[in-house]
């Protein structure tokens, strides 16, 4: 294999050969943009050095080939004593990543070299501190060295000298400073100064190859979901100086605005000074459209330049830059960052300017940055006190009063109030105080502790692992840096798209996004404006390209039509169970008490109208699209209060000798109905083979209030869902009896109904007969959360507070496989069940309804596996759509 690049050997392309920042140099060099030379040291390289511990055999005579190459175009040798070529040595992976090695500049310099620096540019003072800055940096990364102690010496000399910034040091001081700084490396890292420019050069190659494996590295990387083996390229760039006086100096640059996309000259500049200088804050920037005052043919020139790379690369660019006495040199490029709303506005930007096509703008934004968009925020314009930065874990804006524990999390918010639950960090037992809160805020752990995985899952916010916070919940406070104790009901606020911590009350403001949604439009803001309108183009885009249909999880009329308002094309699950709460909770218990035939239908008929009623509302929210409903899914003993509490309830009544004949027969049900693993016990369609009449009231409300929506003029289309069915036997039994309720009502009303019957696809053994079962079922849902469960062999509301978390830190999941689909093995069962029943019912509906129907990666699969439609929550909706979108573009 080839291990070594030239610049004029790559381009932009070789991002997993080359790292982004040797692929985009190449590019640049071949644009005949103003590149200094130099080379590419690939990833293979890397990955053998850290796979075997030592570079490659090969490596080292293709380095000096390209480095004396190098020389020969320089007309100079590396570290030559009177007229020395100078290199960095930088790395570049394929994604940016912070935790990586920084880069090393001025390789080369020695106490020989030096003086042949200070001669070739005829500036002592220049030469001496290019040569303080590698001993600085090489101390730093290369010899690990603690870069404080460089730090402080170089505030010594200034303070010394009392001068404030670096430039007023002179020749002499920076001399005295190289003596010291090389006395930091001695006793720190137990050598000396590597005299040898070569000897500098490889160590620093070597140090950046171990870069790789850092902590900070291996943790970006596991947060970022970056594969482990990709390993780093490393790029070897002579030196040019912007550190040669007034007429020299460095900057950064974009090519438009990365905050709203706004085209126009946004940057910064700092005269004499190198590298790092100008992000390092050491001194004062100036905007970067100074620079035409300063030097205006440079200027004119890197607008140029930022034109030619902007059609080049038909995207946003940022850009490093160097200017070395009125000599303008491109350090980097790269596509840059740009915020969520920024993407969608440059994405319909560049289709306006004619440089993208509408399938090109949807792969310029993603749903994760649309499903930002749409969380609410805290207002930017009000002045609040910032007292803690954690991690950005879930996002949203959540203002409440700060509980620290959940029983009052639950109390509170019961009675009306928000709250902020704040923990050290928290375990399954806050499960309770975690719904109840406005929010979840931790100093402890990561992006995948406990707080952070189950908050994402609810959809809640969450910062975690604000470490300043000093959180006592024995005492009920936390401390802030600044001594200030937050009581137990102070307000507080946190942002989970920033991870910060504010006291007091923020206020929120709705995002326009889903104002926009809502179709709640009203003239905002010129941005909200423009950020609106991207997202409708955009969104436009999405739905024209889509094959899949969208449609939404809801369980009642008002949930519909919102679902409607944001897109939904039909319901996909109606879950019944949550018909029988609240105040129908009673009739339910009496239903699994009954004794009696006749008791049995007593209840059941006073089910009956409430339920059709609910359809009725739900089918007319839904007018014109399918609304698939599920029969009743959850183990009965869900319904009956809690067995421990009633034990409780019992004795007590027991010991005061008080009636309780009731209570007993309760709780005796709730023994018999007591199952070890009730997510694999009786529920499903299960129970409406135990239960005679469950199924065929249910069924009954349903084609009742389908006959009354037509004779209404409406026009529902209902479809019938039986849950957890194996094998299709039991579809079969169920069928008969569902075909024979519908075929009496239509007869009784005098209309014909057309309702389709189908099951969901959630155990194994199903997917694996789907050919047969499809005989019995129109359709197909595949409930992907309990099919994973079933799959997977592990229940979803236990593991993940359980195990998860080190699954998730040993890299054995990346994410969870219940937030996206495990594509190899749930997957592979979708899709053998998938072709399998349309092999028996060519014209069998698919779909899918669980949480993975809103995720975007989930969502591109089952796109490739050619399912109809996706069923997501009312506010995935529009997420699903562009993500649909996308995959099909
Ligand atoms: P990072 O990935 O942290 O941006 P870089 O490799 O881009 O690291 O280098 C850090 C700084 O040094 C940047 O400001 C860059 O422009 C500057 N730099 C890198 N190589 C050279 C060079 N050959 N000449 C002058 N400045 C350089
Ligand atoms: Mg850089
Ligand atoms: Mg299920």
């Amino acid at each position: 294999a080839k291990f070594v690049y030239d610049f004029t050997e790559g381009n932009k392309d070789l991002k997993d050969l080359l790292g982004g920042k040797g692929a985009n140099l190449a590019e640049m060099t071949n644009l005949g943009l103003p590149v200094p030379p130099g080379f590419t040291i690939t990833t293979e390289a890397c990955k053998t050095y850290l796979e075997s511990g030592t570079e490659p055999a090969a490596l080292r005579d293709e380095v000096t080939a390209h480095l004396d190459a190098l020389e020969a175009q320089m007309g100079k040798k590396l570290g030559q004593a009177d007229n020395p070529l100078l290199v960095s040595v930088r790395s570049g992976a394929k994604f940016s990543m912070p935790g990586m090695m920084d880069t090393v500049l001025n390789i080369g310099l020695s106490d020989k070299s030096v003086q042949g620096l200070a001669k070739q540019a005829g500036d002592e003072r220049f030469a001496w501190d290019s040569y303080r800055r590698l001993i600085q940096m090489f101390g730093k990364t290369v010899l690990g060295v603690e870069g404080e102690l460089f730090e402080d010496a170089l505030e010594a000399a200034k303070a010394a000298k009392k001068v404030t910034v670096d430039t007023e040091l002179e020749a002499a001081d920076l001399k005295k400073l190289v003596t010291k700084f090389k006395k930091i490396v001695k006793t720190e890292a137990g050598r000396d100064f590597p005299q040898d420019p070569r000897e500098q050069m490889d160590l620093a190659i070597h140090a950046v190859f171990d870069s790789w494996n850092t902590d900070r590295a291996k943790l970006y990387r596991r947060q970022e979901r970056i594969p482990h083996d990709l390993g780093t390229a490393v790029n070897v760039c002579s030196m040019v100086f912007g550190n040669l006086g007034p007429d020299s100096g460095t900057g950064v640059a974009f090519t438009r605005d990365p905050a709203s996309g706004h085209q126009g000259v946004y940057g910064d500049y700092l005269q004499n000074a190198q590298g790092e200088d100008v992000v390092a804050g050491i001194r004062n920037t100036v905007p970067l459209a100074d620079l035409e005052k300063i030097d205006k043919k440079s200027y004119d020139q890197l607008m140029q330049i930022m034109e030619t790379l902007e059609n080049h690369y038909k995207d946003l660019c940022d850009i490093e830059f160097t200017i070395e006495r009125g000599q303008l040199w491109m350090l980097q490029t790269r596509v840059g960052k740009r915020t969520a709303g920024a993407a969608f506005r440059i994405a319909t930007q560049l289709v306006d300017q004619g440089l993208i096509d509408e399938a090109e703008a949807l792969q310029r934004v993603n749903g994760a940055q649309l499903a930002q968009l749409m969380f609410p925020r805290f207002d930017e314009d009000t002045k609040v006190e910032t007292v803690g930065r954690g991690i950005a874990a879930s996002p949203g804006a959540a203002v409440g009063k700060a509980v620290f524990d959940s029983y009052t999390a639950v109390k509170w918010s019961r009675s009306g109030e928000k709250v902020i639950l704040v923990r050290r960090e928290t375990n399954p037992d806050d499960l309770d105080g975690m719904i109840a809160a406005e929010g979840i805020l931790t100093s402890r752990g990561g992006k995948t502790s406990h707080a952070a995985v189950v908050a994402r899952g609810m959809g809640k916010t969450c910062v975690c692992g604000a470490e300043e916070l000093e959180v006592d919940t024995k005492r009920r406070r936390m401390t802030v840096p600044g001594g200030h104790v937050v009581e137990e009901g102070d307000l507080i606020s946190i942002d989970g798209s920033s991870g910060k911590v504010y006291l007091g009350e923020v206020p929120v403001v709705p995002s326009p996004v889903v104002e926009y949604f809502e179709g709640r439009m009203h003239a905002g803001a010129q941005d909200a404006d423009e950020l609106v309108e991207a997202v409708h183009r955009i969104m436009a885009f999405a739905d024209r390209k889509r094959r899949l249909r969208v449609r939404a999880n809801a369980d009642n009329a008002e949930d519909a039509m919102r679902a409607r308002r944001f897109g939904a094309q039909g319901i996909g699950l109606c879950r019944t169970e949550h018909m029988f709460l609240g105040d129908r909770r009673e009739l339910v218990e009496r239903l699994i008490l009954a004794d009696t035939e006749a008791e049995r239908e007593e209840s059941l008929k006073e089910l009956l109208p409430l339920q059709k009623q609910d359809f009725v509302e739900l089918f007319s929210a839904m007018d014109g699209l399918p609304v698939t409903i599920r029969l009743l899914d959850p183990p009965l003993h869900e319904f009956l209060p809690d067995i421990t509490e009633l034990s409780v309830r019992v004795a007590l009544a027991e010991s005061r000798q008080e009636p309780h004949e009731n209570e007993l027969r309760l709780l005796q049900a709730v023994h018999r109905l007591h199952e070890q693993n009730p997510m694999l016990g009786l529920r499903g369609v299960r129970l409406g083979l135990v239960i005679p009449g469950l199924f065929t009231m249910q069924v009954r409300a349903i084609a009742e209030a389908a006959a009354e929506r037509k004779s209404a003029k409406g026009d529902p289309r209902a479809e019938i869902m039986i849950p957890l069915v194996g094998t299709v036997q039991e579809l079969e039994i169920v069928r008969e009896e569902a075909d024979q309720v519908v075929a009496e009502v239509e007869a009784a009303t005098g209309t014909e109904l057309k309702l389709a019957i189908g099951t969901m696809i959630e155990l194994p053994r199903a997917a694996l007969t789907a050919g047969q079962i499809a005989e019995a079922a129109e359709f197909f849902s595949f409930g992907t959360n309990d099919l994973t469960q079933t799959v997977w062999g592990f229940s979803r509301d236990d593991v993940e507070a359980s195990f998860f978390t080190a699954y998730l830190e040993k890299g054995i999941f990346g994410v969870s496989p219940f937030e996206t689909i495990d594509k190899d093995g749930v997957g592979s069962l979708v899709k053998l069940a998938a072709e399998a029943g349309r092999a028996t019912r060519p014209d069998l509906k698919l779909g899918v309804c669980g949480e993975h129907g809103g995720d975007p990666e989930s969502v591109h699969f089952f796109h490739e596996v050619g399912l109809d439609y996706v069923s997501c929550s009312p506010f995935r909706i529009p997420v699903a759509r562009l993500e649909a979108g996308r995959a099909a573009s």
